[in-house]
């Protein structure tokens, strides 16, 4: 078999594309980084990072600094950063009683953030899309014209199918088979690629990335609020499954004989650790939300008897069905996402005891659990990185756009 002149230049193509997308990715997580970092980090040589550098600041996407010292011998080595305002991206989250937009920047520059309650019932897919499209207009309103976006990400409490965004269940919303994508696509009038995922399933890759999972490959990450999701970091990568669906660990059956689920099950894991039942074990009412479990986390700080015994009994709920979780996926570390991060000082305690005497004691050993750095925005900050991945893979797209077809000729 011969090897023509084309093959060889499409394939000096493919490694030119992954070599800048190495180093995009490179910069992207870990902050600005000297050249001779650079070459360290991806295997390539100090003149292919000087190339591909000139390239990607040709392109408005990295600056170099003057040479620093940072402390190293020898020569010293100018220092590569990211211009956040190179590409930004719209970040959206759907929750049950509230919604949020940001514009974030290449490198996670979290340049405007609007987080804002809504009144519950308030959730259908119309209203909710027009909330979403006029706080997207208002954070984007404090942004220069010039600003580069390249995506749009958006976070929904719901079963999400990746390909197009089509939410086939958001049970906490009362959403069954609504076109999420394809609407905020239309609503907010943008040409970017718009990506939707299931808001637990991006709270993980934000806490992999830049909160309390950073530099762990086997996480699992769940969050409360109304429902409780999972994000399953397995092997550094997400656990998806087939279609997007997998991680809905709140639907896990832990109580046969427990209360109706939202979902038609009976006894799911959220049915005994969601807020509905914080609240009703506390003696609030389960609509009162994010309000009333900060109202009962207060009440236990005071002593109170009542709020100290709901949150202990959730915290045994959360242990118990941790336990199975542990045992089937063998995670380093568990990170309390959304309500269970700040309840968890109170349900550490009987969480703990119940994982000690139920999971098998090899994995148990292995395991820690945390709460969640990045608290209320975790869910947020994944849908930016949703939105990145798209430039993240295949940078060179956005190098070619900025040059001209005569530069593209002699390149
Ligand atoms: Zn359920």
């Amino acid at each position: 078999m011969s090897i023509g002149r084309d093959d060889i230049g499409q394939r000096s193509e493919t490694v030119r594309r992954a070599n800048l997308s190495a180093i995009v990715r490179e910069l992207h997580a870990h902050g600005p980084l000297s050249r001779s970092e650079l070459v360290a980090r991806t295997g390539l040589t100090r003149s292919a990072i000087r190339g591909l550098i000139g390239e990607l600041a040709d392109a408005g996407l990295v600056t170099e600094s003057p040479a620093a010292r940072l402390g190293m011998p020898g020569r010293p080595s100018p220092l590569v950063r990211l211009d956040p305002g190179g590409a930004v991206v719209i970040a959206l989250e759907i929750e049950v009683d509230a919604i949020a937009a940001a514009i974030v920047g290449l490198g996670g520059h979290v340049f405007e953030l609007e987080r804002v309650d809504r009144p519950r019932g308030h959730s259908s897919l119309d209203d909710t899309v027009a909330d979403l499209a006029d706080l997207a207009a208002l954070v984007r309103s404090r942004r220069p014209p010039s600003d580069r976006l390249v995506g749009v990400g958006a976070a929904v409490a719901g079963i999400v199918r990746r390909a197009d965004g089509f939410v086939s269940m958001a049970p906490n919303l009362g959403w069954r088979d609504v076109p999420l994508g394809g609407r905020l696509a239309g609503a907010l009038a943008v040409s970017v690629p718009v990506s939707v995922a299931n808001e637990a399933d991006l709270g993980a890759l934000a806490e992999l990335r830049r909160g309390a999972g950073v530099g762990e490959t086997h996480v699992l990450f769940i969050s409360g609020e109304v429902g409780v999701g999972g994000g399953l970091i397995v092997d550094g990568r997400p656990l998806t499954g087939a279609a997007g669906y997998a991680g809905e660990i709140g639907h896990m059956t832990v109580n046969p004989d427990g209360a109706p689920c939202r979902c038609g099950s009976v006894g799911c894991w959220e049915t005994e650790v969601g807020g509905g039942a914080l609240l009703a074990l506390a003696g609030r009412p389960r609509e009162s939300g994010r309000a009333g479990i900060d109202a009962v986390v207060s009440e236990a700080a005071a002593g109170s008897e009542t709020a100290l015994a709901a949150l202990d009994q959730v915290g045994r709920w959360l242990g118990l069905g941790l336990a199975s979780l542990v045992n089937v996926l063998d995670p380093r570390l568990i990170v309390l996402g959304g309500l269970f991060g700040r309840i968890h000082p109170y349900v550490i305690g009987p969480l703990t005891s119940a994982l000690d005497r139920r999971a098998l004691p090899a994995s148990r050993a292995l395991v820690h659990v945390v709460p969640a750095a990045l608290g209320v925005d975790a869910a947020l900050l994944g849908a930016a990185e949703l939105a990145f991945e798209a430039l993240l893979a295949d940078p060179a797209r956005w190098v070619a756009s900025r040059e001209t077809p005569a530069e593209l000729a002699t390149a």
